[in-house]
């Protein structure tokens, strides 16, 4: 059997406990602009908890500093600054879109600097699910899932593994660096919700020391089944476990032109469609109560943000970033810090009007669009015609000092 032509992940044609992917697989991708994840934000402020809500409204400082930078595709970009930045890539869908981008392009410089190392073979896509069904709540299943992965990767066979199979990956222990081969695992948490209820599930990129031919990748995709099946048992319950068919999915990544959105890294349109059957994305959901307000996506979306309030949504193998050249410990500050480096300022919105505009739908964004397409003269004109200040005696965006 060709590696690529095979179903695309662990499907559940004949077990109804296993849900198909969200949103309909192979169906091309739309990515929602930045304007349509602050206006699904402001939607749903009134059923996010009070930091979520007040992301990029609230201000931190006396005044609101406009800045703009040259994003990585050359694009000017701008952002706001003094404002809280609530950073919670599973609650708020403005800073779902930006850390989402920020972890793709991370995770695609060092796959491709890998792949450029040791070829397509020596990188595999691994996905792993267990069985659920209605009455699981999601907190135990994500808890759950992430320990069975935690004792699969973990033990005597797990480190013949990493002797076998390892890149050369260094950390300091007991303040002496020690260099060690270890798989480099890029491991993904993704969430979906249908007929069956929460529907947990993990992909993990994993890069070889070496291409790993198809009888080697075959056996090792049987073994971890066998693994992974023992460990959903102790982490979850009997109730949980994947048969024979279902629950490991390993083949190389070159069969998944598409890995970053499977990985969950590519925001997906949350307006798009959702399938006959499909499930959906948690933003579908919150995509839904903003369009039809029913009482029952609201109280979805709140299980779901209260469930996975704590849980990371990435992780890297120690010392796999640093291999390739990346800095590990950036991860925290980046949710809560501005984004971009060499900002440039087109001035400050003083207290009173950023608050006017806050009572604006979508005055925000088209700041920010404004101020990307025309700079500081078409922040000023559109800030006016927001306002409706066609002759304001000072103005309104103050320019920064020199
Ligand atoms: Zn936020």
């Amino acid at each position: 059997m060709s590696c690529c032509t095979a179903p695309s992940s662990p499907r559940s044609d004949h077990q109804q406990s296993f849900s198909p992917a969200a949103g309909g697989e192979g169906a091309a991708l739309t990515r929602p602009s930045r304007g349509a994840m602050y206006a699904l934000a402001e939607s749903i402020a009134s059923i996010s908890r009070t930091r979520v809500a007040y992301c990029r409204r609230r201000r931190l400082t006396g005044s609101v500093a406009l800045l703009t930078y040259v994003a990585t595709d050359g694009a000017p970009r701008a952002v706001f600054h003094g404002v809280l930045l609530c950073g919670s890539v599973w609650e708020c869908p403005v800073c779902r879109l930006r850390l989402c981008a920020h972890h793709a392009s991370e995770v695609e410089r060092v796959v491709e600097a890998h792949r450029t190392a040791h070829g397509d073979d020596a990188v595999l896509l691994l996905t792993l699910t267990v069985r659920h069904a209605h009455q699981h709540g999601l907190r135990a299943l994500r808890q759950g899932v992430a320990e069975a992965w935690r004792l699969t990767a973990q033990g005597s066979w797990w480190a013949r593994l990493d002797a076998l199979l390892g890149l050369p990956l260094s950390r300091t222990r007991a303040g002496e660096l020690r260099t060690t081969p270890k798989l480099g695992v890029i491991r993904a948490l993704e969430v979906t919700h249908g007929a069956h209820g929460w529907h947990v599930h993990l992909h993990a990129v994993l890069l070889l020391g070496r291409a790993l031919p198809d009888d080697e990748r075959e056996a090792l995709a049987r073994r971890l089944h066998q693994r992974w099946r023992a460990r959903v048992v102790r982490a979850l319950g009997p109730e949980h476990a994947p048969d024979r068919a279902h629950g490991v999915d390993l083949r190389p990544l070159r069969c998944h032109p598409d890995y970053l959105t499977k990985l969950g890294l590519r925001v997906a349109d949350p307006s798009a469609p959702v399938a006959k059957h499909g499930n959906r994305t948690p933003l579908q959901i919150a995509h839904a109560y903003a369009s039809k307000r029913h009482p029952a996506d609201a109280a979805l979306w709140q299980a779901y943000c209260a469930a996975m309030r704590g849980a990371r949504m990435l992780t890297w193998t120690h010392g796999l970033r640093a291999h390739y050249g990346a800095d590990e410990t950036l991860d925290d500050a980046v949710a809560t810090t501005p984004e971009g480096q060499a900002h440039h300022s087109l001035g400050v919105i003083p207290a009173d009007l950023w608050h006017a505009l806050g009572a604006i739908p979508h005055a925000r964004v088209h700041v920010l669009e404004a101020a990307e397409r025309g700079g500081a003269p078409e922040v000023e004109r559109v800030i006016r015609r927001l306002l409706g200040l066609a002759s304001a005696p000072r103005p309104v965006l103050v320019p920064p000092e020199e």
